[in-house]
């Protein structure tokens, strides 16, 4: 439920509600606006009556979240949420920001090379696994702690910024030492011990969906990293599985905009693993950019024939550059820009 109070209501009629919130047992989340001031309340399970706070002084109106998820959702929060990241960069304002890097960090020259070719061709962050989350157990897992320091150095010399994946509420602490954004897979969308550590970390979370997740269920696993206090989440449609072996997975373009109507919060697309097909890639994310998406991730390697992962939908450097010269005209006629690389001296 949602307490709106009054363009004229004064701070102390605020603190009376949040009180009131308190007496009964549960926890209130003021959000002053723009207009005016909504408190939320959190840790009720079901309806609340809400007569007793539109009798009292101040309150316009009292709303109930009628979404099975709460601080998520736009009835909750009406103004698009924007992440920010070092450097002044944000996700979810106007810009769209281009993410990309190799499935896995391989080697230092794979990781290096590959950094600074994209952020010549306008990637502003460095993506790369170095705790991969592999089908099989026999196939790459990924260079783990070294991938780390690979891409602690990538950063430091090209002034990229770095997401990558914790794939257990262990992993968290150490990705975020290096990360700008802490990665949840699509196979650990539903992991709630590794949500809720996630959510007590200090850094935002890109939050990807799962292979054959509903929108209702991103946005509740969503819902526990803002419970625990953290509000600095990108969504990331990045394909669910279909019955169609044409393509590795079914992009679904449609969750962008469904997610801009249910939520605040921003989400990027990822047409590499949405797709696993790198002639499918640009098309797609051409697309996802026409749907509104606040951003891009998009697999690069410099050989993807040799990739140690997802090599069948890595593009090549060229293509990326190619893939960011349609994609910026695509964003330009939404009224919006590619965010730009920062100068690194
Ligand atoms: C990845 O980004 O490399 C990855 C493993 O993605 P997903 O979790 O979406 O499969
Ligand atoms: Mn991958």
């Amino acid at each position: 439920m949602l307490v709106v109070m009054q363009h004229s209501a004064s701070d102390a009629e605020i603190a009376r509600v949040v009180e009131a919130i308190e007496e009964m047992g549960y926890q209130a989340r003021p959000m002053p606006g723009r207009q005016r001031t909504t408190v939320g309340i959190v840790g009720n399970d079901g309806k609340l009556d809400g007569s007793r706070f539109t009798a009292m002084p101040g309150v316009l109106e009292v709303i109930h979240v009628t979404q099975p998820y709460k601080q998520v959702s736009r009835e909750w929060k009406a103004e698009n949420s924007v992440v920010h990241l070092p450097g002044g960069l944000t996700i979810g304002g106007e810009e769209v920001v281009l993410m990309a890097g190799p499935c896995s960090v391989e080697s230092e020259s794979q990781i290096l090379g590959v950094a600074h070719a994209v952020r010549e061709a306008g990637a502003v962050i460095l993506r790369g696994g170095a705790f991969k989350p592999r089908t099989s157990p026999y196939s790459f897992q990924g260079l783990g702690r070294k991938g780390l320091e690979l891409l602690r150095r990538a950063r430091q010399e090209t002034g990229l910024l770095v997401v990558t994946e914790a794939l257990d509420p262990e992993g968290v602490d150490l990705v975020a030492e290096v990360a700008d954004i802490i990665q949840i897979g699509a196979r650990n969308m539903q992991n709630f011990s590794l949500l809720k550590r996630a959510g007590r970390a200090k850094k935002p979370v890109l939050l990807k969906r799962g292979i054959a997740a509903t929108i209702t269920e991103l946005l509740l696993s969503a819902e526990y990293l803002l419970a625990e206090g953290n509000d600095q989440i990108v969504l990331c449609e990045r394909g669910v599985r279909g019955f169609d072996p044409a393509t590795r997975n079914v992009f679904d373009v449609t969750a962008i905009p469904v997610v801009h109507k249910l939520s605040h919060l921003p989400i990027i697309a990822d047409p590499s693993h949405g797709t696993g097909l790198r002639d499918k890639v640009t098309p797609m994310a051409r697309a996802a950019v026409a749907a509104g998406a606040d951003g891009l991730l998009i697999e690069v390697h410099p050989d993807p024939d040799r990739a140690l992962s997802d090599g069948a939908q890595s593009l090549a450097p060229a293509q990326f550059v190619e893939l960011v010269r349609q994609v910026r005209a695509i964003a330009e006629v939404l009224g919006r820009r590619v965010a730009e690389p920062a100068e690194v001296s």
